[in-house]
């Protein structure tokens, strides 16, 4: 079974690496998605789904290929999705990407140029894949396995189940996405048209890591408004709104904040500053797993606003929260069966899955707060993601693909 997975997966995963559809931060506010690469790859995957047999395919306007493969059992399952996104990251170049098959990998670093080399020193999972397959960059581009692995992988596991119709599946939706790295790929995500009840994203790194808990968080925008005077005359009398958020942010748990934190510790950070003396507006990211423990955060800094009109009389100091995303384990937790069947189909597969916290959100997040769908994320394979140094080992992508066929197969008992 692996085998039939092997080349198909290796094929596409060049295919869709070959296509440019590094996504444009600066490019979202006026295009969506905001590279026209990602719309090739969105088109040629539909013509691919198409070609397997795949009747139900759409492109949406939105920039979501949202596709769906009808249920081959008698029972009454709900749908199931599988979602990724074809976009890349552009942390280094994402366009251009020259994929290096090395076939048999026989140990030790990597040259990936004559000045850039892949170590393993740096990366001890190398010594695992020692006589397998592992694809490398050129040392300019990243690889793309975040997130065209993904893809790749739920394709080959849709052609797969298309295959061995003596597999029993419910309703399986798959959901390709853009515009993901720049953050604004659920914007316009066009939730009416989806009718799954629990997803996966296929969005991971390392073999066998699963992840169903991510940040919760808020964002803050603190505003201090000061007394502008003429500077001559200003003893006394200038409140100046620079040093009271000055002030602010030197006030702030620095124990609590991202350089200070790691595993499940929540932090504080001070993200950006605009103003002058009479107005200045400070954005903190505040970020913790515990939803408690992340609205007491917000407490403490209207308490740190009320303490800084204290001491600088006269200013004033508003603070506006508004959360952001939620972890997507309150969802999990009322809806269980996504990691049940995760954790089942991991198990029959006989892997050992491993579990970790996400510090950050993703757009299953997202989708889990908007629709309350459960939806866990899946490795794919990938190591070192935006970066030149990323590889990907075709075993694990394996993996992840079969995966993905068993969690469908696994929904339908
Ligand atoms: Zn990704």
């Amino acid at each position: 079974m692996s085998n039939a997975f092997e080349s198909d997966l290796l094929a596409r995963f060049l295919r869709y690496v070959a296509i440019d559809t590094m996504s444009d931060e600066t490019a979202v506010e006026t295009k969506s998605p905001s590279t026209e690469g990602q719309w090739e790859l969105l088109h040629l995957l539909a013509k691919e789904l198409g070609e397997m047999g795949v009747e139900d395919v759409e492109v949406v306007p939105e920039g979501v290929l949202i596709a769906r493969l009808p249920s081959n059992t008698a029972k009454d399952v709900p749908t199931v999705a599988f979602m990724a996104h074809v976009d890349t990251a552009d942390d280094v170049p994402g366009n251009g990407v020259k994929a290096r098959v090395i076939e048999s990998y026989g140990g030790g670093d990597i040259p990936l140029n004559s000045e850039v080399t892949l170590e393993v020193a740096d990366n001890p999972e190398l010594e695992k894949y020692i006589g397998q397959t592992l694809i490398v960059t050129d040392g300019t581009t990243l690889l793309g396995s975040d997130d065209k692995a993904g893809v790749a992988e739920i394709m080959s596991a849709v052609e797969y189940l298309i295959d061995n119709p003596q597999i029993e599946h419910g309703e399986i939706e798959v959901l390709f996405t853009t515009d993901e790295e720049t953050g604004a790929g659920m914007d316009n995500f066009p939730y009416d048209k989806i009718r799954c009840q629990y997803c996966y994203t296929i969005d991971g790194g390392g073999r066998h890591v699963i992840e169903s808990e991510c940040f919760n968080a808020a964002t803050v925008k603190v505003r201090f408004e000061g007394i502008s005077y003429h500077l001559g005359m200003a003893r006394g009398r200038l409140v100046n709104a620079l040093t009271m958020a000055a002030f602010f942010i030197n006030a702030l748990p620095q124990a609590e904040s991202p350089e200070a934190t790691d595993g499940r510790y929540g932090y504080y950070c001070a993200q950006a500053i605009d103003g002058t003396a009479t107005t200045t507006e400070l954005t903190i990211y505040l970020r913790d797993f515990d939803l408690e423990v992340l609205n007491r955060r917000i407490e403490a800094l209207k308490a740190l606003a009320l303490a800084t009109e204290a001491l600088y009389e006269g200013g004033r100091v508003s603070v506006d929260a508004k959360h952001v995303y939620y972890n997507m384990a309150l969802i999990a937790e009322k809806k269980p069966f996504a990691m049940e069947n995760l954790k089942q189909a991991g198990a029959e597969l006989g892997f050992e899955l491993s579990q970790e916290l996400i510090r950050g959100g993703t757009d299953g997040a997202r989708m889990a707060n908007e629709r309350n769908i459960p939806c866990p994320n899946i490795f794919t394979g990938g190591y070192n993601l935006h970066s030149v140094y990323e590889w990907a080992a075709l075993p694990a992508m394996v993996d992840a693909a079969r995966l993905v066929a068993k969690i469908a197969e696994v929904g339908a008992r």
